[in-house]
């Protein structure tokens, strides 16, 4: 086994007098010591007592050392303020942080806004769903979230919201339709694409759909993969997983009709239907983790597919659906089983160029491709918020009485504009200072550039929530130290390990 080069060795004057500490954060693997340095986005292997030492700044001279580590030698002391004062003077372990937060280099928000030419439109074409899911967030169980409703979009809606929408747009754009349940209204959605195609052939259209998939015949079967329309199916894992929380009105499992409705979508074009329909899946308790990556692994109707994976939103939900501690160890020891199991396939693999899909690597790979393709510059006076859209600017959502909203996942909390007057580029501005206002932690977080998080993350009950954001800010750090030790205790063993990741698409979702 071979111990990975140290990308770098380490800086700071032993007599820096700058306030506040490097900006860096130090992890271990079995192995070797490490210190992730922000500013240059680098990561260094270091000895013992550089790693305790390199962000105690009054710790400055060999005898101020060995009083606080009696076992240390006046000479191991002076060599570690040596090797941190040549990291010093190379600009590693800077204390710089950023100052503001800003949406892209170069222009302002105002700028932005001006120049964005849409990308997605987002009808929410009902609020009405034919399911009651447990976990639902239109159940009336979470605070200040809309309820199911009978509330729809009509046609001469949907196409005022196309029209404005095309007239600013790129000239391939995404379409989507979402609910409740968008399938409900499928002679609408028909026409709405009919539409489209009629009045704007110039545009190249992708079309995609959320839905539970119980409602669809024979017809939509063929119809969706006519339009080859991305489908995001609702599914939660085999049988007993999925009926346990998502039901009908009448309380019965939704299965075995998702199934069916899978299958009727394959007879129809099996080759777009492997390439069109994904999945989106909600762990929710009593959590069966390991069942669900067995099902999505072994079922020929959902095996290899693209997943999106999300634990069920606990902020709100009934007491009925609050997860015991047991289930959440059980859940921790079966994530860690299967992210374990992942990285040692990673390792094992790592001479091929394509590794074939699992549930494992739609949920783990792409924290390691992004790692491995971080840009390595200096980190300036702003910093952009990796995860963050700039709203309004690519994507709007429309709900069904044309208000605009920033997307389906922030849904009704902050509205935007709407059909007839087009976006307010003043909610947008209020919305991001309010966003950058509150944020301003942001810019003393040592995972500031490998941050996923976005607005979505920081609103809980229709509102900004500091509570809420913090424990999402929590899971992500800790996913990220996670990644930082996986990720070099591979280099140790294999230097090589993760070349494959340079020939990898950069789109993984
Ligand atoms: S299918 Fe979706 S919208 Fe309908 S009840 Fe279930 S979670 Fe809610
Ligand atoms: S999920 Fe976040 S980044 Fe994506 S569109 Fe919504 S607000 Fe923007
Ligand atoms: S983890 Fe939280 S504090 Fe850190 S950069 Fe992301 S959103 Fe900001």
């Amino acid at each position: 086994m071979k111990p990975p080069a140290p990308e770098k060795t380490i800086t700071r004057s032993p007599k820096a007098t700058t306030p506040a500490p490097p900006f860096i954060h130090k992890f271990r693997t079995k192995q070797h010591h490490y210190i992730y340095d922000v500013n240059t986005n680098r990561v260094f292997q270091v000895n013992s007592l550089v790693y305790e030492l390199a962000d105690l700044q009054d710790l400055d001279s060999p005898e101020a050392i060995c009083m606080q580590f009696p076992e240390i030698s006046p000479d191991e002391a002076e060599l570690a303020l040596d090797e941190l004062r040549e990291a010093a003077e190379k600009g590693w372990l800077s204390s710089h942080r950023p100052e503001r937060l800003a949406f892209s280099p170069g222009k302002n928000l105002k700028e932005e806004l001006a120049d964005a030419r849409y990308q997605q439109l987002i009808l929410n074409v009902t609020e009405n769903c034919n399911l009651r899911c447990d976990y639902c967030i239109y159940s009336g169980s979470y605070r200040d979230q809309r309820t199911h409703s009978d509330r729809s979009m009509n046609f001469e809606l949907a196409q005022k919201a196309l029209d404005r929408f095309m007239n600013n747009a790129r000239d391939r754009v995404y379409i989507s339709f979402y609910g409740g349940e968008p399938l409900s209204r499928f002679t609408v959605i028909k026409k709405i694409i009919r539409y489209t195609e009629m009045t704007f052939p110039q545009k190249t259209v992708n079309w995609s759909l959320t839905t539970n998939a119980v409602l669809i015949s024979k017809e939509i079967a063929h119809y969706l993969m006519e339009k080859k329309v991305l489908l995001t199916v609702s599914l939660d894992g085999p049988q007993a997983v999925t009926d346990r929380h998502r039901k009908d009105t009448e309380n019965r499992g939704v299965f075995a009709r998702v199934m069916r409705s899978l299958e009727l979508l394959r007879q129809a074009d099996q080759e777009t239907y492997d390439t069109t329909v994904q999945f989106s899946i909600v762990c929710a308790p009593p959590f069966n983790f390991a069942e669900t990556e067995r099902f999505f692994n072994e079922n020929e109707l959902v095996r290899g597919h693209q997943y999106s994976f999300s634990y069920m939103n606990a902020t709100g939900c009934t007491p009925a659906m609050k997860p015991a501690q047991e289930q959440i160890e059980r859940l921790n020891t079966e994530e860690s089983n299967s992210r374990r199991l992942f990285v040692e396939d990673l390792k094992n693999r790592a001479s091929e160029p394509e590794s074939p899909a699992s549930f494992a690597k739609s949920l783990y790979e792409k924290d390691f491709s992004d790692f491995y393709h971080r840009p390595k510059t200096p980190l300036g006076n702003e910093m952009y918020p990796n995860g963050c859209c700039t709203p309004s600017a690519q994507r709007l959502f429309v709900s069904v009485d044309g208000k605009f909203h920033i997307c389906e996942k922030i849904d009704n909390a902050y509205p935007i504009g709407n059909i007839e007057t087009g976006v307010d580029h003043q909610s947008v501005e209020r919305f991001f200072d309010t966003y950058s206002e509150l944020s301003r932690d942001c810019l003393n977080c040592w995972a500031c550039r490998l941050c996923s998080l976005c607005f979505f993350n920081f609103i809980s009950g229709g509102t900004f929530s500091a509570e809420h954001r913090s424990s999402e800010c929590d899971y992500l750090k800790k996913r990220w130290d996670r990644l930082l030790r996986d990720y070099y205790t591979l280099l140790e063993q294999d230097e090589h390990a993760l070349d494959h990741l340079a020939k990898k698409d950069r789109s993984i979702k």
